[in-house]
Formats: C-alpha cells, structure tokens, sequence
C-alpha cells in the first residue's frame, strides 16, 4: 500500500511498512538562465511486490526523481534535497560507494532504448555477466551460467546460443528483455522502468509488461513504471501517481485514477488518449496551453493557467496565489482547492461524455 502526502517537510521518519520512502524531494539544477525546479517537494512511497505508476508530461519530473533515487545526478550541478530511504537506507548525500553497491543489488533501471543502454562492442552474455560478476564476485563460468539463465527467464529462445549475441543481432524486443535480464540479474528489491516500452510495437509491448508482471510475482520486486501513457498504466500499475511541474497533482489506485480522476490535469491526460470507442472523426482533446516553465512555475497551483475548470467556471482567487496540495497520509486525493463535488459534478458533466 502506498501513499501521497504534500510538499511540506516531512522529513521525520520514513513510512515503516514502506520499502522505498521518498519524503519532501527536491531536485533543482542551476542554469544561466536560472533555477529550474525539476522535482518541488515530492512524497511517495512504495511497497515491496507492488508497482507504482508515475505519469506526466515531458518536464514534469518523472526521470529526474527516478534518477535522482539511483544516485546518478551530477552532484556538482544539481542539488538534491529532503529524504529519499531504500528498505531504511537514506539515499540523498550517501557516499558514491554505497549508491555504487546498491545500483545492481537492490535497485536498478532500464531504459526507453536499449540500443543506446547496452555497449554494441561486447556480446549480451559479457554484459549481464559482467554486472553479475561486479555485485557478487561470482567467477567467468558462474556469472555465464547466471546470464544464460537469465536470458531463459526473459523469454529469450535458445538462451545457451544466444549468449554470445551482440546486441545489434536481436530484435527491438528481444534486446528490451536483454536489458530487463541485465537488470534483474542481481535480483534488485527496486526495478525502475523508464518508458520501457515506448519504441516498441503494440505487441511486443504486451509482452514485455507482462514479462515484468510475471518477474514481480516471482520475486517480489518493486517497479516504478515511468510514462507518459496511461495505457500502459492500467495494464501493470497497482498505483499511480500524476506528477505535473514536479509535483505530485493526484494519486490513487490505478482504477480509481482512470475512472474517477480528481485533478483537472489528470481529466486533460484522458481526454488526450486514443480509444477505441471514441469514432474516427472525433479529435482527440489535447491539454490545452504549452507546460509550465520550471524556472518561473506559475504561483499558486501550477496548472492554473491551463486548467479547463477555471476557464470555464469563475473560480476563486486562490488557484493563482495559493498552492494545493494532497491531503497528508491518504493513499488517494489530488491537489486540487476544488471540493470534491464540485470536481465530481465538472467531470461527470463535461469531461467525461468527451471521453466516450
Ligand atoms: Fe484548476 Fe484551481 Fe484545481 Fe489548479 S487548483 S487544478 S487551477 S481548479
């Protein structure tokens, strides 16, 4: 079970039935034109064996909290603050040799396009072995043993020939679930996917979920699924978590999101999406306006100069001066100044006859 809280200093103690706490995160690079405030005050956490969503538009701060749990930002450039624990272990300002030995271990990532993660000079088997060999200290002839037994548990056909492999002779597919062996081949607690299926196909994609899903069951793992499509969302997600200027907007289980969404934001994410009830000549409905700047956010709630409720329904002062947040300790909720009913009665009538 996972839940949201707000962007006020919770930096107390992490949630004890939680495996990974992150608490009050910010992420803020420093550029010449300013500071970009890529994550403002995030809070999550997350429970072993489950999968938690996190979706949002490009810039809202999805890959620079999951970057920022690896420990893999520039440490010169970006400054990183609030609590980020692993099964108890504080993440932010840990030394370089820790994050090293638990990148592998007990968290790892894989990426949108495994051509540009894996090295094309060395054969698949050499890679996964090699990360195999740097955690455990296993020998050649163990960490081989381990990447062809890895290779079979992805679904890789002839796993023992295909070892020797280089990356450019399998498919888009195949090398996604090479790059999944990679990272699972420590058994990792915490597996970050980054848009894992976005350059592939509709099928494959399918497959490749259901692969992930199969590997939780097995193991336990903990995914955080980072997308933009909310598809992909309701097939694997037990939870999802609606980032907007890196900051969490909404939050729930990945049902009651996609059906009953409490943020205008979130509305706007599921009228954007393609259905297939929706008739051929009806457009889709993108959110309108263009995402906030990250130096100068809008005050107050950072959506407000595109949200589709305060262009149509004259609402309060306060969505441009104060900011919302989520209810502390709920595991559902949206920061939203709207009440519930009005949120319920707008979506009920406006929004969601659009979405057929
Ligand atoms: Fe829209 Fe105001 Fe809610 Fe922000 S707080 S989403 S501007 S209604």
């Amino acid at each position: 079970m996972t839940t949201v809280t707000g962007p006020k200093d919770l930096r107390s103690q992490p949630d004890s039935n939680s495996f990974l706490s992150v608490q009050d995160l910010h992420v803020q690079f420093a550029t010449e034109d300013g500071t970009v405030r890529a994550v403002d005050g995030l809070s999550f956490d997350l429970a072993r064996g489950t999968t938690l969503g996190i979706v949002g538009e490009s810039g809202s701060g999805k890959s620079v909290t999951s970057l920022a749990i690896l420990g893999l930002h520039h440490r010169k450039t970006t400054k990183i603050t609030g609590d980020i624990h692993l099964a108890g272990q504080q993440l932010v300002d840990a030394p370089r040799s820790i994050l090293q030995k638990l990148r592998g271990n007990s968290m790892a990532m894989i990426f949108q396009d495994p051509l540009t993660a894996l090295s094309p000079y060395h054969t698949v088997g050499h890679q996964i072995a090699q990360t195999y060999r740097q955690h455990t200290g296993a020998n050649k002839a163990q960490a081989r043993a381990r990447a062809i037994e890895m290779l079979a548990r992805v679904g890789i056909p002839q796993p023992a020939a295909r070892v020797d492999d280089y990356p450019h002779q399998f498919s888009g597919g195949m090398r996604q679930r090479v790059m999944i062996a990679m990272a699972l081949v420590c058994d990792p607690a915490l597996l970050i996917a980054d848009e894992p299926t976005t350059a592939l196909d509709v099928t494959v994609q399918a497959q490749i979920l259901d692969l992930l899903q199969e590997l939780q069951q097995q193991t336990g793992t903990a995914i955080i699924l980072i997308t933009h499509d909310l598809g992909v969302v309701s097939n694997i997600a037990h939870e999802v978590l609606v980032m907007y200027a890196g900051r969490a907007v909404e939050r729930g289980h990945v049902r009651e999101v996609l059906t009953a969404p409490q943020h205008p934001y979130t509305w706007g994410l599921l009228s954007s999406m393609p259905r297939l009830t929706t008739p051929v000549d009806v457009p889709l409905r993108p959110v309108g306006g263009v995402p906030p700047s990250l130096i100068d956010t809008p005050t107050g709630c950072a959506f407000h100069p595109r949200c589709v409720y305060t262009s149509a329904v004259p609402s309060t002062d306060s969505c441009s001066s104060v900011r919302p947040v989520i209810a502390e300790h709920t595991s559902r909720g949206a920061a939203c100044h709207l009440t519930a009913e009005q949120r319920q009665d707008f979506f009920a009538h406006t929004i969601k006859p659009r979405l057929g």
